[in-house]
């Protein structure tokens, strides 16, 4: 693995690699870009089977948290950690503490928070050796109730593009994980007037679900395929592919996973198929702009911070309408959005104050 290559070809900036042997941290924190601020991104706990693989998740997720955080109006860059570990066996209060060290030694240029594998409680311990943590309990606390308010808006706005109206009434969602953000959008949608249909691989989600909001069930493997007006993917990346794509029937892609397209010509697809695409990393911005508002100096507002993340709408609306003058697949017109405001911002730094 050529690593300067990738670091160049992805636009990086920095990778740290850090580790303990004490406790047995091995931890990868990848920073992106840092035009509009400092690289905020949470830090995924995962088994990896290989240290490529964690490399290149970091890698891809940074970058996404550039776009996002750009898109979303923030003074943010795109940053990532990920812990190789095990997060039901491996965590322990010296782990945490030395990830907390490691992300303090980069002195501020990341700022970490919660993702898969981690929550409020971990972060709260490498607070105790970092000022450069959110996501806090005491503060904004677990990013994923935001997270889901955004996708429910972004799900919103995508219907209004094609229907000329936001109400969800009767709209059938079909949902792929109901986790920490799949449960509240569950309830957003429910609240909405939305029929839902999901699927989790741990039998317990789908039974909260079911008997909560009256949701139907389908299998794992047969949740692409479900007829829907959205399917809404809110658990892992890569699930529009080759194999997937021929499944869909649905009007509209709208969920929280990460990096949702396995490769870029997939999008492309999307579009071709006459799948409205609501691209990952603007429709999941709302769990970023939720930390960001910890910083904010007056101190966290969840007020401001859902207005914030109420703008998720119009943004996509503008890269619908992007997307339709340019004939432009979605994602392609959501990163011009992105980058022509770093660009833009990064413009003003030679302004000598
Ligand atoms: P989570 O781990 O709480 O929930 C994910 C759910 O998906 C779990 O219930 C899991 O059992 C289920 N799942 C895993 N594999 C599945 C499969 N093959 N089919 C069906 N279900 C499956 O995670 P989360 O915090 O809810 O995040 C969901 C996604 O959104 C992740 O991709 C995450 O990176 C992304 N995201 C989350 C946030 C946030 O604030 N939590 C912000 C931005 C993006």
């Amino acid at each position: 693995m050529e690593v300067f290559e990738l670091m160049s070809d992805m636009g990086h900036e920095q990778i740290a690699f850090c580790y303990d042997k004490v406790s047995g941290l091995k931890a990868i924190i990848a920073i992106h870009d840092t035009t509009l601020g400092p690289a905020l991104g949470g830090t995924r706990m995962w088994n990896y089977d290989t240290e490529e693989e964690a490399i290149v998740d970091a890698l891809r997720l940074s970058q996404g948290m550039t776009y996002k955080s750009a898109a979303m109006g923030l003074n943010l860059g795109g940053g990532k950690g990920v812990i190789i570990a095990d997060s039901r066996k491996d965590k322990s209060e010296e782990l945490w503490r030395a990830y907390g060290r490691f992300v303090d030694s980069l002195g501020g240029r990341y700022i970490t928070a919660e993702d898969v594998g981690t929550s409020p409680e971990d972060l709260a311990i490498v607070a105790e050796e970092t000022e450069f943590a959110g996501g806090l309990m005491h503060k904004s606390g677990d990013p994923s109730p935001a997270t889901a308010y955004g996708v429910f808006v972004g799900i919103q706005a995508a219907i209004e593009h094609l229907d000329g109206s936001s109400d969800l009434t009767g709209t059938k969602v079909a949902i792929q994980g109901v986790g920490s953000v799949g449960y509240v959008l569950c309830d957003y949608l429910h609240d909405a007037g939305a029929e839902l249909i999901v699927s989790d691989i741990y039998e317990d989600k789908v039974e909260r679900v079911v008997r909560d909001f009256g949701a139907e069930v389908a299998d794992p493997d047969d949740i692409y395929g479900v007829a829907c007006d959205v399917y809404s993917p809110c658990a892992l990346g890569a699930v529009i592919n080759d194999t997937t794509l021929p499944q869909l029937n649905c009007r509209v892609v709208a969920g929280a996973a990460n990096n949702q397209l396995e490769e870029r010509h997939h999008g492309d697809a999307l579009r071709q198929k006459g799948i409205l695409y609501a691209t990952d990393f603007v429709i999941n911005g709302g769990g970023v702009t939720n930390v960001y508002h910890e910083f904010h100096p007056g101190g966290y507002s969840k007020e401001l911070a859902y207005k914030k993340i109420a703008g998720i709408g119009g943004q996509l609306h503008r890269i619908f309408e992007t997307s339709e003058k340019e004939d432009i697949p979605t994602h392609v017109a959501a990163e011009r959005i992105a980058r022509a405001r770093i660009e833009a911002i990064g413009q003003i730094q030679r302004i000598r104050v």
